[in-house]
């Protein structure tokens, strides 16, 4: 009899934890779906003018920016290249991704045509696997990041087959510490992505990447590892939401 009172007392107080738990399941739901929407309509959209972009670059020269320009007079960086900035720092191209750095995507639909510039004073390291990247250490980065050493990252520059290297020669792989001026050439873009299977599309990808405390880059993929590279070239988004060269009032 008491075990009987105590099983009915027990079953409201399960049941209540269990509807509180549903409901703050389906509030959690509502919300996450809410927030995911807009990002999803924001890929969508950034995929269609990629798709106008390749399809015809003159059409809109608006999206365009330029190699070597200073965006904004307090930039501390140029531009690394020119074309159509597809993707931005902390885009999404799947749900659960986040884009470490720029997509650039050349106005010439040609490989190894435009230009990959280096995009401020810096020592280029190219590690002796590297087929399409280069990367530039910047000591000492006051103007943004007080008192940080800063890496600048730029790769694709290769073939969509691996095969052949899109690197300015002047930086054989296994290249280290080399000083290179702002506005350097460093080599052509292309669309080597690390697997011949799946071309990336011919651009540049540029990352601004943080140090390790041994001084050494951090993992760019990651993209706590990296800055959002606005800021450094004054690059900004317009209200069509188009990444473009300058302010934007
Ligand atoms: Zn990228």
């Amino acid at each position: 009899m008491r075990s009987e009172t105590r099983r009915r007392r027990a079953r409201p107080r399960l049941l209540l934890p269990l509807i509180a738990l549903l409901l703050i399941l389906c509030g959690a739901l509502a919300l996450g779906g809410a927030a995911l929407r807009p990002r999803l309509a924001e890929t969508a959209e950034q995929l269609l003018r990629l798709r106008g972009w390749f399809a015809d670059p003159a059409a809109n020269p608006e999206w365009t920016v330029l190699a070597g320009v200073r965006c904004q007079p307090a930039a501390p960086m140029l531009l690394p290249t020119a074309g159509y900035i597809g993707f931005g720092w902390d885009d999404s191209f799947r749900p659960g991704h986040r884009h470490s750095g720029y997509d650039i995507f050349g106005p010439d639909r040609a490989l190894n045509v435009t230009p990959v510039i280096a995009a401020h004073d810096g020592y280029l390291t190219r590690e002796p696997g590297w087929r399409s990247a280069v990367i530039l250490r910047h000591p000492d980065f006051s103007a943004i990041v007080p008192g940080e050493q800063i890496w600048t990252y730029y790769t694709h520059m290769a073939s969509a087959d691996g095969s052949q290297s899109f690197i300015d020669p002047a930086f054989p792989a296994g290249t280290r510490e080399l000083f290179v001026p702002a506005g350097t050439l460093l080599g052509y873009q292309g669309n080597w992505s690390g697997n011949a299977a799946t071309p990336t599309g011919i651009h540049l990808h540029f990352s601004i990447v943080k140090s390790t405390s041994d001084g050494s880059y951090a993992d760019e993929t990651d993209i706590a590892n990296t800055y959002d590279p606005g800021p450094f070239l004054g690059v900004v988004r317009n209200a069509a939401g188009v990444l473009v060269c300058g302010s934007v009032n």
